[in-house]
């Protein structure tokens, strides 16, 4: 039997360790390096938000990998949202058109550490404690710091899954500065996390569990997410300076609970904790990373974070991520040339990035501003109608993005013609009895074609 083809992958993160998984399931000798303890042993030192949205396209990939009912069973359900508006009502809003159209609530940990044992009962060997230094691309050796030592790791190919700081990535730049030019757009706002923790001690959700929780606020958000373990994890969206409310402005719990009493009251009495949440968690920064090359011929190849991390607002970095190992494994196992496998995987999914990461941006606006507006329901009213007459031509953006596995770049197309059949047909309407079906039809048919997957 011939030796079986060998990868290495820095990072045992999320998309690294399932990409691992694929890639042994495929015959392929995996090694991951990561720089972190193993978090099935210690506790999980993510930094970073604690829980996160499953949708149907990381969903897909975890069906492939065989781990999609362990990951359910640590879930939470997610129907719709609950916007909080400032006079303490709330109202929800349905995601989908039923429990089929859903997303999932699922802690970093937990999700990590099982894709970790996937990953080592598919034979991948994962050295923790190992973070990649540089890269000798000519000698083809990486160098990994492992309790203070180095130690030179011969490869035949690096997959970078090491995340938005990708050390691999740096040392391609360092490379070939000409070709690996990568530019981060911050996004001027940061977030902090606090918890929520279950009703008086009596071991149940504070708030209604089977949603995400939204309290928008113009220029500003907070967002609460459920846990399995009956908590919410709050994560307050705030520009980092600049004038009231700014995290520069809000340098001490006292004052963030004087602004949650103001600003987000049924929120704050549930946060038992805030003041010390909010001077022990740190202002995380968010961005978006503009990489235009991912590969460098066979040695090197970057995904998720390492190639196209996003802000949070559509839930999607994760659910991209792993698409891009469902891809990436695909392409792997379709040619013997590693090179034309990671160039077709670039051409295949950095469309798509660019896509989904424009599309994380507008939503920002559409979760803190719009949600609450009555235009914006208007058009969300007239969205579901016009897919229920046009089944074939219309799909709600959310649905698009969120429930199918149409390529990111074909639901940012459609979704703009879309908006622009949204705003015309609204124009001048206050309720669907003012919409002119006869003209939206004629817009549907003319600008949409039907889908074809
Ligand atoms: C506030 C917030 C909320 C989010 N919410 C969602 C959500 O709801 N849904 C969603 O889909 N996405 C969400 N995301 C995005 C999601 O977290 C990322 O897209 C996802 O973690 C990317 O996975 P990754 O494996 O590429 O990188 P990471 O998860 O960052 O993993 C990288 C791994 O590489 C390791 N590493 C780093 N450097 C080195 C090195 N030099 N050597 C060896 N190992 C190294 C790290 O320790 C880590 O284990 C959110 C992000 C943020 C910041």
């Amino acid at each position: 039997m011939p030796n079986k083809p060998h990868i290495t992958i820095v990072g045992a993160g999320l998309a690294g360790a399932l990409l691992g998984t694929l890639l042994a399931q495929r015959g392929w000798q995996v090694t991951i390096y990561e720089k972190r303890g193993d978090p099935r042993i210690q506790q999980y030192e993510g930094g970073r938000s604690i829980n996160l949205a499953l949708a149907e396209r990381g969903y897909a990939a975890l069906r492939l990998a065989g781990a999609d009912d362990a990951v359910i069973d640590q879930c939470v359900m997610m129907r719709g949202r609950m916007v909080h508006n400032r006079n303490g009502q709330h109202q929800f809003l349905r995601y989908g058109k039923d429990d089929h159209e859903v997303i999932w609530s699922v802690h970093r940990g937990d999700l990590n550490s099982t894709l970790l044992n996937f990953a080592a009962a598919a034979g991948v060997e994962i050295h923790f404690e190992h973070e990649l230094e540089s890269v000798d691309f000519d000698a083809r050796a990486a160098c990994f710091l492992h309790q203070g030592q180095k130690s030179e790791i011969p490869f035949v190919s690096l997959v970078g899954a090491d995340g938005a700081g990708s050390a691999l990535r740096a040392a391609m730049q360092a490379y070939r500065p000409e070709t690996f030019t990568a530019r981060t757009e911050f996004l001027g706002h940061g977030y902090k996390e606090l918890e929520i923790p279950p009703f008086d001690n009596s071991g149940d959700f504070s708030l209604e569990p089977n949603a995400l929780h939204i309290w928008p606020r113009g220029s500003y958000m907070c967002i609460a997410l459920p846990n399995d373990e009956k908590t919410f994890t709050v994560t307050l969206f705030l520009p980092n300076e600049g004038p009231f409310p700014s995290f520069e402005h809000l340098k001490d719990g006292k004052s963030a609970r004087a602004f949650f009493d103001r600003e987000f009251q049924s929120a704050s009495m549930l946060i038992d904790d805030l003041e010390d949440d909010w001077e022990r968690n740190p202002v995380g920064i968010l961005g978006t990373l503009y990489l235009d090359h991912w590969y460098l011929d066979e040695r090197a190849v970057l995904l998720g974070d390492a190639a196209h991390a996003m802000v949070p607002f559509h839930g999607q970095g994760m659910n991209a991520a792993f698409e891009d190992c469902v891809a990436l494994a695909a392409q792997l196992e379709q040619t013997h040339s590693r090179e034309q496998a990671f160039a077709a995987f670039q051409r295949q999914r950095l469309p798509n990035a660019r896509a989904i990461q424009q599309m994380a941006l507008d939503n920002y606006l559409e979760m803190r501003d719009k949600v609450d507006d009555p235009s914006f329901l208007l058009q969300r009213d007239l969205e579901i109608e016009l897919t229920a007459r046009f089944p074939e031509r219309f799909l709600p953006h959310y649905t698009m993005v969120t429930f199918r596995l149409m390529p990111y770049a074909e639901a940012y197309r459609r979704t703009q013609i879309q908006n622009g059949i949204l705003a015309q047909l609204t124009e001048h309407a206050r309720g669907l009895d003012d919409i002119d079906w006869q003209l939206a039809a004629q817009l549907v048919q003319a600008r949409l074609e039907p889908f074809t997957s």
